[in-house]
C-alpha cells in the first residue's frame, strides 16, 4: 500500500480538491511514476461530471496525459529502470491474451484498464501506478510538458489520420482546439492539404501557422458553398455538430467523416451519405505502436502542442477554464 497525494473530484460536477488516496499494490508488471506534468483532457471533464456513467468512481482522480519519473518497479523484470523519464496515456492496461491483444490492438482489449476511470487513480496526483508496459520513453527533443497532451490528443489524432488520410489527401479538421490543432499539424507533416476548419475566424491566423492550407469559417454559408465536395477525409474534433448536412456536403465521393471529439448523440441523413458513398466512422486512442510511432513522428518533425502551463493547485481553475473554453490550446498542470 502507498498513499498518493491527490486532486480527487469529491461527486459528480463538483471541482478537484487535494485528499489521500491510498493506492493498491505494486503488481509484478506495474511500475510507480513520480508524476511531473499531467495534461487536461476533455474527457477528464466528462469523468468529473460523471456522463460516462460508471466509468467513474467517486472521488474520481482523473488525468491521463502524464509525464514523469520512475520511482519503482513491480517484482518481474520490466522494461522499466528507476530515474527513466515516461510517458502514459488513456490506457494503463491490458490482458496480452486475447485475440486484439494479440493483434497489436491493445485498446480494444476487453480488460482494458483505462488510466483513470473504474477506480483507477490518474495523473492528477504526485504519483501514479501502470503496467510498464503502457509506458512509454518521451523522445529527448520533446519536454516534458509538451510530451503531455501527445499522449491523448496527440495519440488520438494522429491514430485517425495515419488510419484515414495519405499524402495527398484534402484533409478537413473541423474545430481548432486541443485536439484540432494537434491535427492540422500532423495532417501537414503527413502532406496532406489542410483546411482548418471553425466558427471562430479568429483562429485563421494561428491554424495557419499550425500548417493549414486553407481557412474555412463553418458558419459562412458562402464560403461553405464554394467548398462543396472539397475534401477526402474530415477529422471532427468540436463537442457537437449542429448540421450534419453542412458537414457531409463538404465531403467528396467516398470521402470519411471520423468523429474524434467526445460528440453527443446525433441523428444523420444516411440517404444524403448514400448520394456520395461516404463512410462515418470514429476515432480511439491508439495502440501501443500508434503510441510510439507517434512521439517519434512528433520528435522527427517537430509537431509540438500549444500549452497553457499551471500549477496543479490551480487544477479547479484549469477545468473552468477548459469548461468556458478559454484554454489555448492545451492545459497542462504541474507538481
Ligand atoms: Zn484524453
Ligand atoms: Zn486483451
Amino acid at each position: 500500500m502507498s498513499i498518493a497525494n491527490t486532486y480527487s473530484v469529491p461527486r459528480a460536477g463538483a471541482n478537484p480538491e487535494p485528499r489521500e488516496t491510498t493506492l493498491p499494490r505494486l503488481k509484478a508488471m506495474d511500475i510507480e511514476v513520480g508524476i511531473t506534468y499531467c495534461g487536461l483532457c476533455a474527457s477528464d471533464l466528462h469523468l468529473a461530471d460523471g456522463d460516462f456513467g460508471d466509468m467513474s468512481v467517486f472521488p474520481q482522480v482523473c488525468g491521463h496525459e502524464i509525464v514523469g519519473t520512475v520511482r519503482a518497479v513491480g517484482s518481474d523484470k520490466t522494461e522499466r529502470r528507476v530515474g527513466e523519464r515516461v510517458g502514459i496515456g488513456w490506457q494503463k492496461g491490458a490482458c496480452f491474451k486475447c485475440e486484439a491483444c494479440l493483434a497489436g490492438e491493445e485498446q480494444h482489449c476487453p480488460e482494458a484498464r483505462l488510466t483513470c476511470c473504474s477506480g483507477e487513480v490518474g495523473g492528477f496526483a504526485d504519483i501514479v501506478r501502470c503496467d510498464a508496459r503502457f509506458s512509454y520513453t518521451v523522445p529527448e527533443v520533446i519536454s516534458s510538458a509538451e510530451a503531455a497532451p501527445l499522449l491523448c490528443a496527440g495519440h488520438t489524432t494522429y491514430t485517425a489520420l495515419m488510419r484515414h488520410a495519405r499524402p495527398a489527401s484534402r484533409v478537413g479538421v473541423l474545430g481548432i482546439g486541443g485536439l484540432g490543432h494537434l491535427a492540422v499539424q500532423f495532417a501537414d507533416k503527413m502532406g496532406c492539404d489542410v483546411t482548418a476548419i471553425s466558427g471562430s475566424p479568429a483562429k485563421a491566423e494561428e491554424a495557419y501557422t499550425h500548417g493549414a492550407d486553407s481557412f474555412l469559417d463553418v458558419q459562412d454559408a458562402v464560403q461553405r458553398a464554394r467548398r462543396t465536395s472539397s475534401l477526402d477525409f474530415l477529422l471532427v474534433t468540436t463537442p457537437s455538430i449542429e448540421d450534419w448536412d453542412a458537414v457531409f456536403g463538404l465531403m467528396r465521393p467516398h470521402g470519411v467523416v471520423c468523429v474524434a471529439g467526445m460528440t453527443e448523440p446525433a441523428t444523420v441523413d444516411i440517404v444524403a451519405m448514400m448520394e456520395r458513398t461516404l463512410t462515418l466512422t470514429t476515432a480511439n486512442a491508439g495502440s501501443r505502436n500508434d503510441m510510439r510511432d507517434m512521439l517519434a513522428f512528433c520528435a522527427r518533425t517537430g509537431v509540438r502542442p500549444v500549452i497553457e502551463e499551471m500549477p496543479m493547485t490551480d487544477l479547479d481553475e484549469a477545468f473552468e477554464r477548459l469548461r468556458s473554453g478559454a484554454v489555448r490550446y492545451r492545459a497542462v498542470l504541474t507538481i
